[in-house]
């Protein structure tokens, strides 16, 4: 349910709605707007007494929202979230690129990837120090030295770091030094580990499941926003689906879809969503030609000697020209790209 303030509502005014809205059991979100408040509301099991609320002064309207998803629904916050990673906008007119290694490796890789995707234009740092791995023989991850690696990046080249939080267990220590905790697909619906993100008030990178459809997603995002946290940024990064010639199938429809059931950004890894290098670039034009507000690409100077994703990560040249071509198809599409 939705709660419209009269665009003269007083900010008392809000406020004795609000408690109202508590007194009946129920968690008011007010959300402030260039014109007028909204308050959402949440905790409703069943049909709320609207008429109570439609009698305090300042209400104007009550919206009851259908979807189950509420504090990422457009009918809560029709204008778009802009998540700000400490100075770096997500959701606004910059299409921003995050670019790095699938996992950190050593601080020489990292180093060295970092300045050429800093030099090409990305914004953000990514890296996995903790790694969820398919096998349990697999390279698992440098753990807090990696963690230790990107901070320096982000000191060195003045990027922000994104980086995975794999467990409840570690959840903490990855949130004292990322800029962004990644939420991975195999963990969308972890809801124990999105309570937590949630919890931290850091920005979240919420990864699609593999098999997760839209409102299963959606809901994931909601599990992080109902602790507080509003800065939710969603990533497509393909599912599972028949086809067999690349590893997942990039849903490129859920970008326009999910911009029109919610306001958070959403961006698109072209790496995960192929799997091959080849097709990194192409499906990166296709991403940005969508709407998505952004790219997560892995990049590798030694892709065939890299412990993880070797076949899908692109070396710095081509990088660059992703880059190029992002700033071009940017400018057409009236959004800018560093
Ligand atoms: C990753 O970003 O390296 C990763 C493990 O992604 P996903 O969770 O999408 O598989
Ligand atoms: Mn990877």
């Amino acid at each position: 349910m939705l709660v419209v303030m009269e665009a003269t509502a007083t900010p008392e005014m809000v406020a004795k709605v609000c408690e109202e809205i508590t007194r009946m059991g129920l968690t008011p979100h007010p959300i402030p707007g260039a014109l007028r408040t909204a308050i959402g509301v949440t905790g409703n099991k069943a049909q709320v007494d609207s008429d109570r609320i439609l009698t305090l002064v300042g209400v104007q309207d009550i919206i009851h929202v259908t979807n189950p998803f509420k504090l990422v629904s457009r009918e809560f916050y029709p204008e778009n979230s802009v998540v700000d990673v400490d100075g770096v906008k997500v959701g606004g007119p910059e299409f921003v690129v995050m670019a790095g290694p699938c996992s950190v490796e050593s601080r020489d890789q990292c180093m060295i990837i970092a300045e050429r995707v800093a030099n090409a234009g990305a914004r953000i740092f990514r890296g996995g120090a903790f790694k969820p791995r398919t096998s349990p023989y697999s390279f698992q991850g440098l753990g807090e030295t990696g963690l230790q690696i990107l901070a320096e990046v982000r000191e060195r080249f003045g990027l922000k770091i994104i980086t995975e939080a794999v467990d409840t267990e570690t959840l903490d220590l990855v949130a004292s030094y990322t800029d962004i905790i990644q939420i991975g697909a195999r963990n969308m619906q972890n809801y124990s580990l999105l309570k937590k993100a949630g919890r931290s008030m850091k920005p979240v990178l919420l990864k699609r499941g593999m098999s997760a459809t839209l409102e299963e997603f959606l809901m994931a995002a909601e599990y992080i926003m109902a602790e507080g946290n509003r800065s939710v940024i969603l990533c497509e990064r393909g599912v599972r689906t028949i086809a067999d010639h690349t590893r997942n199938t990039l849903d490129l429809a859920a970008i326009p879809y999910v911009k029109r059931m919610s306001h958070l950004p959403i961006l698109a890894d072209p790496s995960h969503g192929t799997g091959k290098k080849g097709k990194v670039i192409p499906l990166s034009r296709a991403s940005i030609a969508v709407g998505a507000d952004g790219l997560l690409v892995e990049v590798h100077h030694e892709p065939e000697n890299a412990l993880s994703d070797g076949p899908q990560s692109i070396v710095p040249d081509d990088f660059d020209k992703l880059m190029n071509d992002m700033r071009r198809l940017a400018a057409v599409l009236d959004r800018t790209c560093a």
